[in-house]
């Protein structure tokens, strides 16, 4: 005669060798059926295996997990600007910088033109 074991979800005694052990206790093959095909249907299965106390201990630690991903995305967008701006502010000078030799050097085609003996005068 087999082993019985009451299945902690359906509560029907049913053959040990037909069982499956949970976090709450044995579970017959029809529930781990039945469980197997709410995953199916994207049904969560934390609840077979967690009391309430651990299901609060993970919603507490989900809420920080989202927390750093809001603080991550808070500092990514600052990263994005901050580079963004280096990256504005390094243009700008490269730009300056072409402009102010480009003007200052024909100014100084212009006059050496302009002056072609032009010396230095001393007293
Ligand atoms: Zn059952």
């Amino acid at each position: 005669m087999p082993t019985l074991e009451t299945c902690v979800f359906c509560h029907q005694d049913v053959p040990e060798s037909s069982t499956e052990m949970t976090g709450h206790g044995i579970r017959c093959l029809p529930c781990s059926t039945k469980a197997s095909l709410a995953v199916l249907e994207g049904k969560s299965r934390m609840g077979d295996h967690l009391n309430p106390t651990e299901l609060d201990a993970v919603i507490v630690r989900c809420k920080h997990e989202m927390m750093s991903g809001v603080g991550t995305l808070i500092l990514a967008g600052a990263a994005f600007v901050i580079s963004s701006l280096l990256g504005f502010a390094i243009l700008a000078s490269g730009a300056g910088l072409i402009a102010h030799g480009y003007s200052t050097r024909r100014q100084a085609l212009e006059a050496k033109k302009s002056f072609p003996s032009a010396q230095v005068v001393s007293r």
